[in-house]
């Protein structure tokens, strides 16, 4: 049931006991009342009857003894004149309106009757009465009694006729019937009814009943108790009477009259009628009012209560905005401003779930969630716009090393740096860019075809080249990127970006910068998956060889000694050139293997030559994470302690960026490698960013200018400039200067005029196996030989 129907039955029920109740109780009340009233009613009517007996009784005396004193009747009397008699007997009761009128005789005989005309006749049993009251009369001087005499109840008095002593007896009466009746109903608003009781019959002579009424009471009349001065109730023809019987006369024996005095309970109970319907209304206007009362209550509690039921369904809905207005300053009040706090604190806590979810807290760009919804509208968009849109994703290079190197507080400045660049390399451009996680970032270039999206790409490798600097620290970060276009690479968004991400991660391998998707690649990244495995096994089964460039002295065509070109030899692909897995196995951290093979075979390679009277030098790679190993220096010394071979016999190539990637931590290594005696050599000289006056504080021996300007200084008048000046710079250092990519005698009689050290290229020797090498050496550079 619902609890505003509740409310009101349980309102209406108690309202209607407590009605109900109350009307009972007063109900009650008004009949005892009633009752109580019709007994002394009764009481009363029963004296008033009497005083009116008596009264008649009075006035009949009175008549009789005007009579007796009449001169003209005594004398009558005297002469016996039987007409006078009868015309004064008949003139005295009529004036008092006597219906019986008797003279007796002192022998107790009657001698004369009125010519009352409803008067029968007086039977023997009447006289016999009529002389028992004579004789109470001679005692008393009148008497006075009542009795049915010819069907009528009459009230009967003696009184002597004296002259002076009493000659005869006047008897005189009254019928006592519905006129007395009706006087006294009129005087106490009583029925009432005289019955006879003669020989066990019943008989009801007078009365102000109803001739229905009467004869019922003829019939109940055995079953009334007479004589009874007793209250009792008796019920006539369908209505209630209060009763009291009073005894009027005694007559013969067997025989009696009573008046049976009534007082109708319904009568009685009328005046008190209408104060009940007054009740009645009263209790339906309470009922009626309790009703609106409850209706109204019931609303006011369950009106608030529905309306939070509501909310509370809306904020299942995820609907925060719904307030419940309870202007009650109740419960409900309290309940509903509670209700508004927590679906506030549910939006503000949504809020706040939304921003973790949707938000990199980290560059405040939008995560990858959030790209991938953009991407998956944007693509519906352009689907429906037939418009082309191309996903670029980037990644930094190595920046996992850095983040290691120099902790986790400067790498997530970096990445807001580099958040901040990436959006400069888009100039302005309101696409979507997201940082995916890590290093990655993802921008979603609408109406751009994957080849416009490269020109994006470069923009943005741009804006990254300049070095970041964090806390006085200088850092190089470089980025790979891959793109996937829609529709050529895709149709769906979770597809492009996987396709983005491949081409990314191709174009990091092959160190490409910027790629476009191509199938291809897919192939490859499942390769490079297994690649890991085959460069350990690499390694256990001497799949690596490892070749030897040399590097010659350009001014006395001296063999310095070679450099160490790692070579891989795979049993399945045959060879694979050092571009495609060294710069893997440096972002793995596999590089670390990669070193020490390459170190323990040129150490040894050098120690089995110098044994053999050749005192050449080797110089090996080494990579940004070889010179963030700090066990690398003394791993090595011992190596070379073992092998018996100087540590100056060893020359460590070291590319500028992979200085540049941490130059505090590089300068360390560097100094401990320098200290140990090993010369140490800038590769790619020119190709980053360090400028020669930090080059300065660095402790090498040696410059090696990067191929990209050797290979072409016979054509490129620039090359020539800058050729000279890093060597007039590197000289003024203290530095010595390589070239490598020596291709021609004409670049290699130029560099001698530049007054370049060494030289070392494909005009020389390409890098070759050892047995080569020595042959090769052992003849020595000669021009013309070359
Ligand atoms: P790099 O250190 O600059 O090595 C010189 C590269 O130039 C070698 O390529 C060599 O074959 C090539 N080269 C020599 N003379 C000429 C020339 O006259 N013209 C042209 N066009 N090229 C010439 P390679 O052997 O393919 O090695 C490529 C890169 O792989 C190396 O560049 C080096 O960075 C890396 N690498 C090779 N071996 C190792 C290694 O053992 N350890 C490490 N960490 N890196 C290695
Ligand atoms: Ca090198
Ligand atoms: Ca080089």
């Amino acid at each position: 049931m619902r609890l505003q129907t509740r409310i009101v039955v349980l309102f209406l029920a108690l309202m209607l006991a407590i009605q109900l109740a109350g009307f009972a109780i007063i109900r009650a009340g008004i009949q005892q009342n009633a009752r109580t009233e019709i007994g002394t009613q009764l009481a009363a009517g029963e004296r008033v009857l009497d005083r009116l007996l008596a009264q008649s009784a009075q006035k009949l005396t009175q008549g009789a003894r005007l009579l007796a004193a009449d001169y003209g009747f005594r004398e009558a009397l005297a002469s016996d004149d039987r007409e006078t008699i009868g015309s004064a007997l008949g003139n005295h009761s009529g004036r008092i309106g006597a219906t019986l009128a008797l003279l007796y005789g002192l022998d107790g005989a009657e001698r004369a009757r009125s010519a009352v005309p409803s008067l029968a006749q007086a039977d023997a049993a009447t006289g016999a009465w009529i002389n028992r009251l004579i004789a109470q009369a001679e005692r008393d001087g009148d008497a006075a009694g009542t009795r049915v005499i010819d069907g009528r109840l009459h009230q009967v008095v003696v009184v002597p006729v004296k002259a002076p002593i009493p000659i005869a007896w006047v008897a005189m009466g009254f019928a006592v019937d519905e006129e007395l009746a009706r006087d006294l109903r009129q005087l106490s608003l009583l029925h009432v009814s005289f019955v006879d009781r003669r020989d066990g019959r019943h008989t009801v002579l007078g009365s102000t009943l109803s001739e229905a009424a009467r004869a019922a009471l003829a019939q109940q009349a055995p079953d009334i108790a007479f004589p009874s001065a007793a209250l009792g109730e008796l019920e006539l023809v369908g209505e209630s009477f209060g009763m009291r019987v009073h005894p009027v006369g005694a007559g013969q024996t067997g025989a009696a009259t009573f008046a049976v005095l009534q007082r109708s309970i319904e009568e009685a109970i009328a005046p008190y009628r209408r104060l009940q319907l007054t009740l009645l209304l009263l209790t339906a206007f309470g009922l009626a009012a309790s009703v609106l009362g409850s209706v109204l209550t019931a609303r006011r509690i369950t009106r608030p209560v529905l309306d939070l039921v509501n909310g509370a369904r809306l904020l299942a809905r995820g609907d925060y905005s719904v307030r419940v207005q309870v202007p009650q300053r109740d419960e409900i009040g309290q309940l509903a401003s509670a209700f508004n706090q927590m679906s506030e604190g549910l939006s503000v806590r949504e809020r706040q779930i939304t921003r973790l979810a949707y938000w990199d807290t980290l560059t405040g760009l939008p995560n990858r969630v959030q790209f991938v919804d953009k991407l998956r509208e944007a693509l519906e968009r352009n689907r429906k716009q037939e418009r082309m849109c191309s996903v670029l994703m980037m990644d930094l290079d190595r920046f996992k090393v850095v983040n290691d190197v120099l902790g986790h507080q400067i790498g997530d400045v970096l990445l807001r740096e580099a958040a901040e660049r990436l959006m400069i390399g888009l100039a302005g451009r309101t696409d979507l860019i997201a940082r995916l996680g890590g290093d990655e970032f993802a921008v979603l270039l609408e109406g751009e075809s994957p080849e416009a999206a490269v020109q994006w790409g470069r923009s943005i490798l741009l804006a990254l080249e300049a070095p970041f600097s964090v806390q006085g620290q200088t850092v190089d970060l470089r980025a790979s990127i891959g793109i996937a276009g829609y529709p050529a690479h895709g149709t769906e968004g979770t597809l492009l970006l996987s396709r983005a991400e491949v081409a990314m991660y191709t174009s990091k391998s092959r160190n490409a910068g910027i790629l476009v998707y191509d199938p291809r690649f897919d192939e490859n990244s499942q390769r490079n998956l297994s690649l890991m495995t085959e460069l350990k096994q690499a390694i256990e089964q001497n799949q690596f060889v490892l070749l030897y460039q040399p590097k010659v002295h350009i001014a006395s065509g001296e063999v310095w000694g070679g450099e160490a070109l790692i070579r891989w030899a795979h049993p399945q692909r045959g060879f694979v050139p050092p571009d495609r897995f060294i710069p893997f196995a440096e972002q793995t951290g596999f590089i670390r293997d990669i070193t020490r093979w390459v170190l323990r075979q040129a150490v040894t390679q050098c120690a089995a030559w110098r044994a053999r009277g050749h005192a050449w030098s080797i110089a090996v790679n080494l990579s940004t994470r070889d010179l963030m190993d700090l066990e690398l220096p003394q791993w090595l010394g011992e190596l070379l302690q073992a092998h018996g071979v100087p540590p100056a016999a060893i020359g460590l190539e070291i590319t500028e960026s992979a200085i540049m990637e941490d130059p505090a931590r590089a300068l360390q290594t560097l100094e401990l490698l320098d200290g140990m005696g090993f010369g140490l050599s800038i590769d790619d000289f020119g190709t980053g960013y360090s400028s020669l006056a930090y080059l300065k504080r660095l402790p090498i021996q040696e410059l090696k200018i990067d191929k990209s300007f050797v290979m072409s200084l016979n054509r490129d008048a620039d090359d020539a400039i800058i050729v000279r000046a890093t060597v007039d710079l590197a000289h003024n250092l203290g530095v010595k200067v390589v070239a490598e990519g020596v291709e021609s005698a004409e670049i290699w009689s130029m560099l001698r005029a530049l007054g370049c050290d060494l030289g070392q290229g494909y005009h020389l020797s390409k890098p070759v196996r050892p047995e080569e090498f020595e042959r090769w050496a052992m003849h020595g550079y000669s021009e013309a030989a070359a």
